[in-house]
């Protein structure tokens, strides 16, 4: 496992401190974890023990619960709480489960000790006197040594020296660790080493190649709020406005200059949404009240209807009334000058409502980007014709145009395009000449991508990958006389999963869209799941809400690349990493929900 991989879960500096046993490190960390608490740094400590090690006593009721065969045993108290599990392993427990173990809500920083060889960032310890080697010659994760006065380091040793008894500068040396330490961050398709060695690209890996060949569309036009709607803004939204304009009541009541020992106030007029109370009001008057109507000069406070008493023109209110209760501010919503929104925004309905809000009835937005398409293949056949032997109807061109609609794009239908090198040349030549992004489905899997080779040969640059995926190993992509050209693999799910992770990346960076990930969720697996390591398996789920209030994910069950109805019943890809082999029943996996697109 490599540092990224180990790493990408954690939201906190992890850092490890190896020593060979007798150096101090448990001495040292008595002394670094006041200190740390001092400076007010919350630490975790994983720490390794020997494999059958005890933390409760026989006689507990704790342990001979544990004993009698429970599982998981979870001791509580107002003060603290302690879980055991059963959990052997062969050899040292995995240090990634651990991590994400740790509740790294309620921490700054993990320091691990006793974990040797493992590829996280290390503090080495050092004494002489101990008379062993030292680490960091072998293991280029160590950043730094704390040695004694009568260690002598080799003269090419760059690592910065700490004295390991000033326990002062050794926080000072974490401090600055934790202050440079950036999070690796959301990684599920992290590339495997086995992938490089079998010559194929892992999924990040395909993705990044392609971004890099991505340039954002520049061009801008302006368009109404109702045509707005999953365009890309190419424009911040400044407020030309205070959002509310005047501060105003939030409530259906009476607003006053509030006052504890005055008993009741005289109702001076009714003050509607819309309508504005002309005077100012003195000490002892009030105004009935709208919900949305401008505060009166004079006014701070509004009491609701429900705590008041009109008797003619007097009113009295209940106690506990708070001076400035229920009046919203002017500009507490959006400030005038403010930046409402970015550019790069995709537009949204909430967004539609907010420019609406601030009176910007024409929004400027990217051109969409033109995406043309076309299916290939001698057997496939448009569905609004008869069904000829030995065909089968195309469903590509269809689904894409669904994942296309999503992206609110402009899409050029060419149709089907038979398996015929000069047929094919022209219509990618066509397509080039009028689009931003050439599709196609089929053609692109060993067997028969003779055609669509031989032809985008002759037209184009194109590379053809094997990305370390199921489905959707084989991908072709390039340029066409210029314009980008994606060849999807023919099967119907192999289509839209790679759609999904290639395309859609690709069209929301041209279409303007700045920063766009995918959603990634963590669930629990109620299915078995197999994959192999070195591929990412893209399965076809259904997340649902667990009783505990936990994501679940199972699978749609068979997963033939060409058996759409999987894609039908399901509401997410599960994404199993390269590193994985299978998934047990409990174990935790990373979803791409369909929301983004499907
Ligand atoms: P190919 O990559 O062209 O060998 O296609 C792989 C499989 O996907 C074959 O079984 C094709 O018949 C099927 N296929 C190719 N294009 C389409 C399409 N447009 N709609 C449905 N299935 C297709
Ligand atoms: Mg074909």
């Amino acid at each position: 496992m490599t540092l990224d991989q180990l790493l990408a879960d954690c939201r906190v500096p992890v850092l490890g401190i190896c020593a060979y046993s007798g150096t101090g490190k448990t001495t040292l960390l008595l002394k670094l974890l006041p200190l740390l608490a001092e400076r007010g740094v919350k630490v975790a400590v994983l720490k390794h023990a020997h494999h059958n090690f005890e933390v409760d006593k026989p006689g507990k009721d704790s342990f001979e619960i544990r004993k009698s065969g429970a599982d998981q045993v979870l001791i509580a108290s107002s003060q603290r709480r302690a879980l055991m599990m059963e959990r052997p392993v062969d050899g040292d427990p995995c240090l990634k489960e651990l991590l994400a173990m740790v509740d790294q809500d309620r921490v700054d920083l993990i320091l691990v000790e006793g974990f040797k060889r493992l590829p996280l960032p290390k503090l080495e310890l050092h004494r002489a006197a101990v008379g062993k080697p030292f680490v960091f010659d072998q293991d280029s994760l160590i950043k730094a040594i704390a040695c004694d006065a009568d260690t002598v380091l080799p003269s090419d040793c760059a690592l910065p020296r700490l004295d390991i008894n000033d326990v002062a500068a050794i926080g000072d040396h974490i401090q600055q660790f934790m202050a440079n330490w950036q999070p690796v961050g959301v990684q599920p398709f992290g590339p495997c080493c086995d992938a490089f060695e079998r010559k194929q690209l892992s999924v990040k890996q395909g993705i990044e190649r392609i971004l890099a060949m991505v340039t954002p569309i520049t061009t801008t036009e302006t368009v109404a709020l109702t045509d707005a709607i999953d365009r890309v803004l190419a424009e911040p939204a400044i407020s030309p406005i205070n959002v509310p304009q005047h501060t105003n009541s939030a409530m259906d009541g009476y607003a006053c200059a509030f006052d504890a020992s005055i008993a009741q106030y005289q109702v001076m007029d009714t003050v509607f949404a819309g309508h504005a109370y002309a005077g100012e009001l003195q000490a002892g008057q009030a105004v009935k009240i709208m919900t949305g109507a401008p505060m009166p000069a004079g006014a701070d406070t509004v009491i609701m209807r429900e705590l008041a008493r009109q008797e003619g023109d007097v009113v009295r209110f209940e106690d506990g009334i708070e001076r400035g209760q229920h009046v919203r501010q002017a500009g507490e919503d959006i400030a005038i000058g403010e930046q409402a929104l970015p550019a790069g925004d995709r537009v949204k309905p909430a967004t539609v409502g907010l420019l609406a809000s601030l009176g910007i009835a024409q929004p400027r937005v990217y051109r969409r980007p033109k995406v043309a398409i076309f299916s290939t293949g001698d057997e496939v056949c448009s569905p609004d014709e008869p069904l000829k032997p030995n065909c089968i109807y195309d469903s590509n061109r269809y689904s894409l145009h669904g994942l296309l609609a999503k992206l609110d794009v402009e899409v050029l239908d060419l149709g089907v395009i038979e398996d015929n090198q000069a047929a094919m040349e022209q219509a990618l030549r066509d397509a080039a000449a009028q689009a931003d992004i050439v599709l196609t489905s089929g053609g692109v899997s060993v067997g028969d991508a003779d055609f669509i080779k031989d032809a985008l040969e002759q037209t184009g640059e194109i590379n053809f990958w094997k990305i370390a995926q199921r489905p959707g190993r084989p991908l072709a992509f390039g340029t066409v006389d210029g314009t980008l050209f994606f060849g999807l693999p023919g099967n119907p799910v192999a289509t839209m999963v790679s759609f999904m992770q290639f395309v859609q990346p690709t069209i929301r960076k041209m279409a303007g869209e700045a920063n766009w990930q995918p959603t990634l969720m963590r669930a629990i697996s109620t299915t078995a799941l197999r994959s192999r390591v070195g591929r990412t398996e893209f399965m076809r789920g259904i997340m649902t809400l667990g009783a505990a209030g936990q994501l679940h994910v199972s699978s749609t069950g068979a997963q033939g690349s060409g058996m759409l109805s999987s894609m039908t019943s399901a509401n997410c890809l599960i994404v199993i990493e390269e590193p994985q082999e299978s998934v047990a029943v409990g174990d935790t996996v990373w979803v791409q929900p369909f929301s983004d697109l499907l």
